[in-house]
């Protein structure tokens, strides 16, 4: 018998019909004898709508108060789905996240995971019932709901998996497994059969939303195997992400991700001393902005240099407005701001031992005509800020002048 943690994201729950789909499927596990225990998110679509209620009464919505109205969007499809699988003869309860202790910090909006009580889930897989756990939230020390940030529900589910010591942790999404790059950008784009934690880890901090970030930092420091498949089709084996040892096969390239969530800012003409990159930075951060890439460039004029920086798309109005201070404060020529562009990067952990690459992917955007407005690399990575309308061309030659397209 194993034990099996199972997440089911928007689209896998998004009608009546498909949350009684997930439920026969559920049932089919359970009457193999398996023990299960599933986590959902809310129905696709759910979680935008009710932000976007929230802004029309808060211009910035309170965080506990967002966190607060976010959650009962899981807290509809648990109950729906244990109501599913009970209609169809299959013993289910549902817990909120509060209900089986997935305790975080207080970070609303972002909050971590600190630690899980198992006992109540056991208690319920004992009597012999799927156990649901509402994905995506938690309670801090102070009995506050919070929320563990976007796409949180993969990383409650690997959490659990890593808890209760699961035997595998299964993703099901609109897509049966992890493909070389974003499948909705590029149709030749092809299922990979396993990817390493640092891979995907790369993957998903570049912008690969099939699984949260935490999720894979999670299932990389339990070593949780953790496998994303699809909910629509069966194909049972689907992407297993394991560790780097255990994959047979491994490609210098194994994937492009690219995250069109940035913007970019440039500091132009400021005085080129020490001390200047910290005090730009210093209010960003203070704003509790993160920064992405950093560029620092000497301008043409003597003894100025100009710094640029990438922030997520929601802080940039925010970002601009400090940067203009500092500006002012530091005596710069002036600020400049883009928020149509994009990132795209090349993860391998193959790079390790190529070189070379970086080379070859400057000349296939070059060929193309395209202008790399920043570059960042590390062992196992290469991304370029490029503008947006460029981001599908980008993405397809890469990918096949990488041969990506073959096994
Ligand atoms: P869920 O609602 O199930 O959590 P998401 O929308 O968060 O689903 O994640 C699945 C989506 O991730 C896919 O529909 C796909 O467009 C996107 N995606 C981005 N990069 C990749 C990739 N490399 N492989 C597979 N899917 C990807
Ligand atoms: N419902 C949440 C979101 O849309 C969590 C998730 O889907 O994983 O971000
Ligand atoms: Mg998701």
């Amino acid at each position: 018998m194993a034990l099996i943690v199972q997440k089911y994201g928007g689209t896998s729950v998004g009608s009546v019909e498909r949350i009684q789909a997930v439920a026969e499927k559920i049932k089919a596990f359970a009457d193999g004898g398996d023990q299960l225990v599933v986590s959902v998110s809310a129905m696709s679509g759910e979680t935008n709508r009710m932000t976007a209620l929230a802004k029309e009464i808060q211009t910035v919505p309170s965080l506990r108060e967002l966190d607060m109205l976010l959650t009962t969007g899981e807290q509809v499809t648990i109950s729906l789905l244990s109501m599913a699988l009970q209609q169809i003869g299959c013993d289910a309860i549902s817990y909120l996240g509060s209900q089986v202790q997935i305790v975080t910090d207080s970070e609303h909006g972002k909050a971590r995971i600190k630690s899980i009580d198992d006992s109540r889930i056991h208690a319920s897989l004992d009597e012999g019932k799927v156990v649901i756990v509402a994905g995506f939230q938690g309670v801090d020390e102070f009995g506050h709901i919070t929320t563990l940030g976007r796409g949180g529900s993969d990383t409650t589910a690997v959490a659990l998996a890593a808890a209760l010591k699961a035997d595998e942790c299964q993703i099901y999404t609109d897509v049966d497994g992890v493909y070389t790059t974003d499948p909705r950008i590029e149709p030749n784009a092809r299922k990979m059969k396993a990817v390493s934690y640092e891979e995907m880890l790369e993957m998903a901090s570049l912008g690969s939303k099939v699984l949260q970030i935490r999720s894979v930092e999670f299932a990389s420091k339990y070593k949780v195997p953790l496998r994303v498949l699809s909910s629509l089709i069966d194909n049972p084996e689907g992407t297993l992400i394991t560790s780097e040892e255990n994959i047979v096969e491994q490609a210098v390239i194994s994937g492009i991700a690219h995250n069109q969530d940035e913007a970019k800012l440039s500091l132009i003409g400021v005085p080129d001393k020490p001390g200047i990159a910290f005090k730009i930075l210093k209010n960003i951060s203070e704003a509790n902005i993160e920064v992405d890439m950093i560029v620092q460039s000497v301008s043409a004029r003597e003894g100025l240099t100009n710094f640029a920086f990438t922030v997520h798309r929601n802080d940039f109005n925010q970002a601009q407005s400090i940067l203009q201070t500092v500006c002012d404060d530091l005596g710069a020529i002036g600020v400049q701001s883009d928020d149509k562009v994009v990132k795209v990067s090349l993860v391998g952990i193959g790079m390790r031992s190529h070189a070379g690459i970086a080379t070859q992917m400057f000349e296939v955007l070059h060929n193309e005509g395209i202008n790399i407005q920043m570059i960042a690399t590390s062992e196992i990575k290469i991304s370029v800020v490029i503008d947006e309308k460029y981001l599908e061309l980008a993405v397809r030659s890469l990918h096949s002048a990488f041969e990506l397209d073959k096994e």
